[in-house]
């Protein structure tokens, strides 16, 4: 045989072996695996066939044994995670920055917790990630957690001031005030990588005292505190690098109000937040109950779930239970979701609570969508990180031709 022969024979046999080429010239979808062969170079192997008619996504996800699932799409890029229906979710709730026993955490013991969570394998999400059981920015083996703090208290965002650190004039360096770098907001910044601008960490604001304690000079309006322009600066800021959420305004306890009060109260803390934000705070989707919410029913589940402003509603509310979350594809009620008390008095037991949690472990898929077989230019092109699975689905045309 020449060589010429002997490669048209070649590319008929790969031809008839194509997957996804049926015999009628039809083709299917088909995922390949981005791999590497034994020389280290790139390669595209192990397809998975999707069969027709089926969406190339659900496939995968039963092919992978996914429980349940969440895709999202960015470009021609497609993340397809797991929602996990066993282990747990860690949804840690600070409050101030200080040495008291209670309810609070020193500034050391903050960072040592940023670097506890870098170290072993968690990833911080978003509070609203977890509602939506959208963990498709993490990567495969790690850990989700979600933090966040209540009250707007001591040493939660603290500008150096001249003077006294609630009633002096903020520092300033072209306009920009100074932040104390033991300060929350400071400490998340230097040890929290961002994710799409934004650090996952959710504020709860109330208004039963001066949100974040400081007034730069401004005069003390008294309850509720509406008004002074370097709370709105704060809230700005926090909307726009970090996440906003309602803790009330006057953080009663539920039931010391009623279902009907406690909604207004939520309702009115709602409008302050987003007027302060500058007419609306576009962070904001959830709320967390002052002291918790013990007998949680469905009444007051309604009240929350259909307040709304503008056409936007609550996605979920937390509770204050020093238990550790459900898993997302085997969640609980919304509107009911447990958090972990973190304070100075109960630093050993977080710690050890942390290390034996039966966490929730991530898998997702990151899949290239084209037309044509062909290799991608790198995973790093498509955000995948060294412990992520890469597909390329190639996209069959269905149907024989008319
Ligand atoms: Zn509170």
């Amino acid at each position: 045989m020449t060589h010429i022969t002997c490669r048209i024979l070649l590319i008929l046999l790969l031809l008839s072996s194509f997957p996804g080429l049926s015999a009628a010239g039809e083709t299917s979808d088909v995922f390949w695996v981005y791999t590497k062969d034994r020389y280290n170079r790139a390669i595209l192997d192990n397809p998975i066939e999707v069969p027709e008619g089926r969406d190339p996504y659900q496939f995968l996800a039963e092919y992978k044994n996914y429980p349940d699932y969440f895709v999202r799409k960015e470009g021609d890029v497609t993340y397809l995670a797991e929602k996990a229906d066993t282990g747990v979710v860690p949804i840690l709730c600070l409050h101030k920055i200080s040495r008291e026993e209670d309810y609070a955490l020193t500034p050391d013991r903050f960072r040592k917790l940023l670097g506890y969570i870098d170290s072993n394998g968690w990833y911080l999400v978003s509070d609203l990630q977890y509602l939506h059981g959208d963990f498709s920015r993490v990567p495969t083996g790690y850990k989700p957690i979600v933090m966040g703090s209540d009250d707007a208290s001591h040493g939660t965002l603290i500008y150096q001031t001249r003077g006294d650190r609630q009633y002096g004039t903020v520092k300033r360096l072209f306009g920009k005030p100074l932040i104390d770098k033991d300060s929350m907001v400071a400490i998340l910044e230097r040890y929290v990588k961002r994710e799409e601008g934004r650090i996952n960490f959710t504020f709860y604001v109330s208004f039963d005292g001066i949100p974040f304690r400081q007034l730069d000079g401004f005069d003390n309006p008294g309850f509720p505190y509406r008004g002074v322009p370097v709370i709105a600066e704060k809230i700005k800021y926090l909307d726009e690098n970090f996440i906003i959420g309602i803790h009330s305004q006057s953080h009663p306890y539920v039931w010391d109000l009623g279902i009907k009060g406690f909604a207004e109260d939520i309702m009115k803390g709602w409008e302050q937040l987003d007027e302060y934000a500058g007419g609306e705070a576009k962070s904001l989707h959830t709320m967390a109950y002052p002291y918790g919410v013990r007998s949680f029913n469905l009444d007051l589940r309604n009240a929350l779930s259909s307040l709304n402003r503008n056409g936007k509603y609550l996605d979920g509310a937390f509770d204050f239970d020093n238990k550790l979350a459900p898993p997302p594809g085997f969640p609980g009620d919304s509107f009911d979701v447990s958090r972990f008390n973190v304070d100075n008095k109960h630093w050993d037991r977080l710690m050890r609570t942390l290390d034996g949690a039966d966490a929730v472990t991530t898998r997702r898929e990151i899949i290239w969508e084209v037309d044509t077989k062909r290799l991608p230019r790198s995973r790093y092109s498509l955000g995948a990180s060294p412990t992520d699975e890469i597909l390329v689905l190639v996209r069959g045309v269905s149907g024989s031709p008319e």
